[in-house]
């Protein structure tokens, strides 16, 4: 055998063995090969199930159409009846599933030992994420004991309740953030959903059950590991009850009421590759009992409820207190209690399968500093990293670091305004230096940021003197 003909079957071998990985579904009734037994192919890239052929044929019978005894009397000769064993064909990609995978039962993707203890989940937090320290560590206990749950058995009779979470905090102050970084830590899909577009069943917007197609959709279709996947719906204030309605609230309280079994645990039928239901594509069901739901939202206004239940509380009695002593106080979003949140809208069943609720704190200066340079991927290390592409140097001086934080306080969307701020000065630095190749370093000041100045240039002469 030459080369050519071994590389030739190995390749070949390879595409089986992908293909394998998919599991057939009958081009009438949707069924995957898991469920419906068998497939028989049709040329045409077509597959049917056995179930549904029967059908087929059953029908021709009984329609009148007499196959059996217009072959058996020889009056059609050139008709004969298909083969069915003989129909071996190919089917394209996009009309599969894939399997669950066997090999995984022998070793699991969330295996107990390999979940990294809650200490280690936080450490790898804190090299993403400035700050937040309550909130990193009541997710990494929750997250911890989540898979921990997945994987005990419920012979005994105990059986851990499920720890999906309630995140309150101001915009931009890294909730979204967070929750890429715990799951492409744990390597478990992520879906991200937005409250705001989910409405009850019937009416315009999307199903509350889409949340799910999603997190399969993440999971390349592999069933068995989104069914170990997290759901993060942001914007959940958004379908808090509404208040002085008289019509039905399709995408407030409804919606809380839709999502009580999907929090719980349910068998849902989803799409497979499409976000809505409909006759033309398969569906297949994904039990969300280990889905873990992480619920985040800005929640405005709550820190007025939170204060009028601080002030009642403190007016009343012998050691009454001043009735504004919490009108001055940061950080009332950390004094949250589930009452609050219960009044703010939100209904008691829904908060009662969000056991863990905490909040995050409002991101300060000295915090955005940090952000600006802490971070594994901080975004002054991204610029430094493209202008060493050019062998430039690119330093931000203490200062001007300060100046770009107050600029992005001012505008009350947490650390989402640093980008926009550096990349409006960083434009012309982009575009200047590579011009020059004389240029050795570029420093960022505070005159530059406040936009009364220029970067200061140092040449590669100069700079060597300097290393000197
Ligand atoms: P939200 O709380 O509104 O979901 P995000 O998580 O989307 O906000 O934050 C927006 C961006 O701000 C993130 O992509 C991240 O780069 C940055 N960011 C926010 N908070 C932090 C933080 N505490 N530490 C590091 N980066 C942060």
């Amino acid at each position: 055998m030459s080369k050519q003909d071994i590389m030739d079957t190995e390749e070949m071998e390879k595409e089986n063995e992908n293909d394998n990985e998919y599991e057939q579904i009958c081009y009438i009734c949707h069924r995957p090969e898991s469920v419906a037994g068998k497939m028989i192919q049709i040329p045409g890239t077509i597959c049917i199930c056995q179930d549904c052929m029967q059908r087929t044929f059953d029908s021709m019978n009984t329609s009148g159409f007499p196959m059996d005894d217009m072959m058996n009397m020889g009056k059609m000769p050139n008709i004969s009846m298909i083969n069915l064993a003989d129909l071996q064909g190919f089917m394209p990609q996009q009309q599969k599933i894939k399997k669950k995978k066997k090999e995984k039962k022998e070793k699991p993707v969330l295996d107990i030992h390999a979940i990294p203890a809650p200490h280690k989940i936080k450490a790898s937090l804190d090299e993403h994420v400035v700050g937040q320290e309550h909130a990193k560590k009541v997710m990494s206990v929750a997250v911890y004991n989540h898979y921990k749950r997945v994987m005990s058995d419920v012979e005994d009779g105990i059986e851990i309740e499920k720890s999906n979470m309630l995140m309150i905090g101001p915009t931009g102050s890294g909730k979204t953030y967070m929750v890429k970084t715990l799951a492409r830590l744990l390597d478990v899909p992520l879906a991200i959903t937005d409250a705001t577009s989910l409405t009850e069943a019937g009416y315009i917007g999307d199903d509350i059950e889409s949340v799910v197609s999603k997190l399969l959709a993440a999971a390349d279709n592999d069933v068995e590991r989104a069914e170990q996947g997290i759901i993060f719906i942001d914007e959940i204030d958004k379908i808090a009850k509404k208040k002085n309605t008289n019509q039905r609230d399709v995408s407030g309280e409804s919606v809380q009421q839709g999502m009580l079994k999907l929090l719980e645990g349910a068998e849902v039928e989803v799409p497979v590759g499409a976000s809505s239901k409909n006759a033309m594509v398969p569906m297949v069901t994904v039990n969300t009992k280990n889905i873990l739901f992480i619920c985040g939202g800005a929640f405005p206004d709550l820190e007025e409820i939170i204060k009028e239940r601080l002030n009642k509380a403190a007016s009343i009695g012998f050691k009454a207190d001043l009735k504004d002593k919490y009108d001055h106080e940061e950080n009332l979003l950390s004094k949250v209690l589930v009452e609050d949140v219960r009044k703010y809208g939100m209904i008691p069943e829904f908060l009662g399968r969000l056991p863990i609720l905490f909040s995050l704190e409002a991101l300060t200066e000295d915090m955005l500093v940090k952000i600006l340079v802490e971070p594994k991927n901080a975004i002054t290390k991204q610029y430094q990293k493209l202008l060493a592409m050019d062998e430039v140097q690119l330093v931000f001086n203490e200062d001007a670091l300060r100046a770009i934080a107050k600029k992005a306080k001012e505008k009350k969307v947490g650390a989402r305004a640093l980008r926009a701020i550096i990349e409006e000065f960083m434009l012309d630095i982009m575009y200047e230096i590579p011009k020059d190749d004389n240029i050795g370093k570029v420093t960022v000041t505070e005159a530059y940021v406040e936009g009364h100045g220029g970067p200061m240039i140092t040449m590669r002469g100069c700079l060597e003197l300097e290393q000197k």
